[in-house]
């Protein structure tokens, strides 16, 4: 079975390439039956807070991205890396070392003089335990084997080599006995029967010391797919610049989750020349193969047009139930009875064209707002004395027949052409009157969805 997993530190919030890792994670277990696992690398307690860490889960909420069982503390399991350093201490593959931090300085300092690789060559490595000091503070290190040769075979680097001579022989226990990250990582992935390791390429180099560890312990390793770092638009790494980095930004902006999936789908990953899918879709699809050797870059224009097609093919229960959750998320007043009401009957029309809940929001003023409609500046414009006239022949026609988008496109038609003048001239007064903004659903949706009684009364109020 495919196990993957997204394996973030909580010394920030959830940053929008970890959303991309953790999606990319989650969509190829998902999409395979596998299991997708969460583990909290919280191992760098000065600057691991709890705050990051539940701005992560939330942001993975937020997203959808659901994870079996309960996230794994890598803190929590420091016994059980300490057990394994001093597992490959007994098989030999790993040293103590007595070394002073003076003592790697000097070495360093005079491989540089010669022009050698600074990487630190202890000289404790091969000295039998007979030959210890007592009482003296040690390090563990693994002891990479020299000459040797490391080959990964990445899914998206493709085969990279490094030579045993450019891997430092790295410390696994502190003096304090405590283990250090870089074993932590190894040790989890293979406790927890991880699979298929995806993470960005910026742990590459970190692939290969861990490949020493799995190998000396004979564990196999995860199958590996270091992606591409995300650029901003300007082809360097996405940073604040840019604009939004954050994942909780994102979604106080107002992107619906299946539109910001898509976009990170998208994002260093392709399926032909698809463009808007599905979750369903993106399961089925999702294959390492499609992942760029290349960084993408991060196109807020494409992010917004996806997440206006997923407004537009959303369910409007479905819809109107994310809304209100961005509407909590944001602080926002809860919604009135008669608001969500309203809201559901206008979802239909809303959602054309919206590529953000608070443009939604705002073309939905007309079921938010009550009577008498109070207009903004521009809306007022459009009600002048003239308008106002004109709107209040309008009426005594609206008050009988059916209700129906057919039959009031003909009577409003049928006015404006007794009165000589466009269709198009009417529509921002009778706008105006039924909403209150310049900007709304179409005047024939915002009647059905009022319904008689409404509109009547919010025409009935100009004159008033
Ligand atoms: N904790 C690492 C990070 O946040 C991820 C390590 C890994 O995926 O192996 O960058």
């Amino acid at each position: 079975m495919v196990v993957t997993r997204f394996a973030p530190s909580p010394t920030g919030a959830l940053h929008i390439g970890g959303a991309r890792t953790a999606l990319f994670n989650w969509l190829y277990a998902r999409g395979r039956g596998g299991k997708f696992l969460l583990r909290i690398e919280d191992t760098d307690k000065a600057r691991s807070t709890d705050e990051n860490r539940q701005a992560i889960l939330d942001g993975l909420g937020w997203l959808g991205l659901d994870w079996d069982g309960e996230p794994i503390s890598q803190a929590a399991r420091a016994e059980r890396h300490a057990e394994v350093a001093h597992e490959l201490l007994a098989r030999g593959r790993a040293f103590k070392c007595f070394s002073t931090q003076n003592e790697i300085e000097a070495f360093r300092e005079q491989a540089k003089a010669e022009g050698r690789s600074t990487l630190f060559r202890s000289p404790w490595r091969d000295v039998p335990e007979s030959q210890h000091p007592a009482d003296t503070p040690y390090v563990v290190r693994i002891k990479v084997p020299q000459p040797s040769s490391w080959t990964i075979e990445d899914e998206v680097q493709g085969s990279v080599t490094w030579a045993g001579d450019q891997i430092d022989d790295l410390v696994l226990l502190r003096s304090d006995g405590s283990p250090v990250y870089m074993l932590a990582v190894v040790v989890d992935d293979h406790d927890m029967g991880v699979t298929h390791v995806i993470r960005g390429d910026d742990h590459l180099a970190n692939a290969f010391r861990q490949a020493v560890i799995y190998d000396a312990m004979g564990w196999e390793a995860p199958v590996m797919a270091h992606i591409p770092l995300i650029f901003g638009p300007d082809g360097k790494k996405l940073s604040k610049r840019h604009g939004a980095t954050g994942a909780a930004e994102y979604r106080a902006l107002g992107y619906p989750a299946a539109g910001m999936r898509n976009y990170l789908a998208r994002l260093g990953w392709s399926h032909g020349d698809a463009e808007f899918f599905t979750d369903a879709e993106a399961r089925a699809w999702f294959d390492l193969k499609g992942i760029g050797k290349s960084p993408a870059r991060f196109d807020f224009k494409k992010l917004e047009n996806l997440c206006g097609q997923h407004i537009a093919a959303a369910d409007d229960a479905a819809l109107l139930h994310e809304l209100e959750g961005y509407l909590d998320a944001t602080g926002a007043l809860p919604l009135t009875e008669a608001q969500r009401d309203g809201l559901s009957r206008a979802m239909y029309c809303l959602k054309e064209r919206a590529k953000t809940f608070p443009e939604l929001i705002e073309k939905a003023h007309f079921v938010l707002t009550e009577r008498p409609v109070a207009p903004d500046e521009k809306a007022a414009r459009q009600l002048d004395d003239v308008s106002r006239g004109i709107l209040t022949e309008l009426t005594p026609h609206l008050r009988d027949g059916s209700w129906t988008r057919d039959d009031l496109e003909a009577k409003v038609a049928a006015f404006a052409e007794a009165k000589g003048t466009k269709l198009g001239k009417l529509a921002g007064p009778l706008r105006a009157a039924l909403a209150g903004r310049a900007v709304s659903p179409s005047v024939f949706d915002m009647m059905l969805v009022l319904g008689r009684q409404e509109t009547l009364a919010r025409l009935d109020d100009l004159s008033a």
